[in-house]
């Protein structure tokens, strides 16, 4: 923990331990920072909204998160850990997937080479419903001919 805000130039300070802690333990990896907010404090943590707001926009600047902006949500932060990927996101239950696919990757880069830009980063999000909500409004509009 105190290694990787060493090596991304941050100050190491307790809060920052436990949030980065937070942040590598937690199962949801796309987090709000109303959720880290939560999460924390049901841990037992002491740490103000505006603080969490603080260090994440710090862990930003770092690189240690990045931050995404899906529709009609706030803004939420995954560890900046894994590979490039896309996100899948349910409209109706807000799940979200990760995806990746080599051929985007190369179409993109082809792309951007045909325009002359150098990317530094890319963001594609695919909106629709999962398949779990697919089978729930499909039994519901089954019920409501029933009736
Ligand atoms: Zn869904
Ligand atoms: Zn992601």
């Amino acid at each position: 923990m105190q290694a990787v805000l060493k090596d991304s130039g941050l100050k190491i300070t307790t809060q920052r331990c436990k949030l980065l802690e937070f942040l590598t333990q937690v199962d949801e990896q796309h987090l709000t920072v109303e959720n880290i907010y939560q999460g924390l404090n049901a841990q037992g943590e002491t740490i103000g909204l505006n603080t969490v707001y603080r260090i994440m926009a710090h862990f930003e600047q770092a690189g240690i998160v990045v931050r995404r902006l899906f529709e009609s949500e706030n803004a939420v932060y995954e560890l900046n850990n894994k590979p490039r990927h896309d996100h899948l996101i349910c409209l109706t239950c807000g799940k979200l997937t990760e995806f990746t696919d080599p051929l985007i990757e190369l179409r993109l880069g082809l792309a951007a080479e045909h325009h002359g830009m150098i990317i530094h980063h890319h963001s594609l999000n695919m909106y629709g419903h999962c398949f779990d909500c697919q089978q729930a409004l499909n039994s519901q509009s089954a019920r409501q001919k029933v009736d």
